[in-house]
């Protein structure tokens, strides 16, 4: 497979689309990112590595991240972490209320706010130092010593963060949140901030794509089974209330974020980001929809 070139003219068609869509303005520092930027990246677990456009220019993850930080904790806790949370799909907005008072505060998935927030609180529980040990999980799973968070972006959400506030309030009141909700919520903005290349994301999300081992030294950072489990909840619940449209288009797991970034991962064969900062209605880039859907089009393969 030349994916060298699929990528490239895939990335053509792309880039001569109309670019609808919108900033994520509701945090007010992702309204002045460039709206037109476009990038993409592929790592294979055969060491192949190709990028077009701005593939090595910096993005916020925001929820990208939250994969991190259900894998850290998943590794630390194992499978009690299920009683803290669940592995259904929502079927709701990212940032969605309505569930929770029924499910006594148990979040639908870890990839809903909810379900984040309730995984930063189970590493705060865990971890002395639980911003420097993200980092670190992340730095070791990437090969790269040279990533940061973007306190200005942090700052900027935690001053609108007023749902979030609601959400983990709400949960604390139901049970489900052993630390102080400021603390929490201070965790939980810090690691959205985190700032990534598209090369970045690709690279640190290969390991879900060889079976839970890094593909540079062969290290394991999950398990088979818990890999499995990670990819099928991206499969399901990557995308919110868009997960059925994302699998029935591309056909791959994968996991978006309001800076307009989207990662798929690919068993056995490869992971790939894309970023475009305009988001569709349900909070998922635009473009970045639509290049992965024409990729895994013209290479005729995805997980099904
Ligand atoms: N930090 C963002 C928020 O909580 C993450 C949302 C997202 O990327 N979908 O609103």
């Amino acid at each position: 497979m030349n994916y060298k070139e699929i990528l490239e003219r895939v990335m053509n068609n792309v880039r001569a689309e109309k670019s609808l869509g919108k900033l994520a303005t509701y945090i007010p520092e992702l309204g002045n990112i460039d709206p037109y930027k476009l990038g993409v990246h592929l790592s294979t677990v055969n060491n192949l590595d190709v990028g077009s456009g701005d593939n090595q220019e910096k993005l916020s993850i925001q929820s990208i991240a939250k994969v991190f930080s259900l894998c850290l904790a998943y590794k630390m806790v194992g499978e009690s972490i299920w009683k803290r949370v669940d592995v259904e799909p929502s079927g709701n907005p990212f940032n969605s209320l309505v569930q929770l008072e029924a499910d006594n505060g148990i979040p639908r998935n870890p990839f809903i706010n909810a379900g984040a927030i309730v995984i930063c609180d189970i590493l705060i529980s865990h971890l002395e130092r639980p911003k420097d040990a993200f980092l670190s999980f992340v730095k070791e799973i990437s090969d790269n010593p040279e990533l940061t968070f973007c306190q200005k972006i942090a700052d900027s959400e935690k001053s609108i963060g007023y749902r979030n506030v609601a959400l983990c309030n709400f949960i604390k009141s139901l049970g489900n949140i052993k630390n102080e909700p400021e603390e929490v919520l201070d965790f939980y903005f810090c690691l959205c901030s985190l700032e990534m290349s598209c090369k970045e994301l690709a690279q640190a999300f290969l390991f879900l794509a060889n079976g839970g081992k890094k593909v540079s030294d062969e290290k394991e950072i999950l398990t088979k089974s818990q890999t499995k489990r990670i990819n099928a909840l991206m499969q399901t619940c990557g995308f919110y209330d868009e997960s059925g449209e994302f699998a029935f288009e591309v056909g791959l797991p994968g996991k978006s974020g309001v800076g307009g970034g989207i990662v798929a991962v690919f068993p056995g064969n490869y992971s790939i980001a894309v970023w475009s900062p305009k988001l569709n209605a349900k909070g998922n880039s635009y473009k970045g929809m639509m290049f992965l859907e024409m990729f895994t089009t013209e290479t005729e393969a995805s997980i099904f």
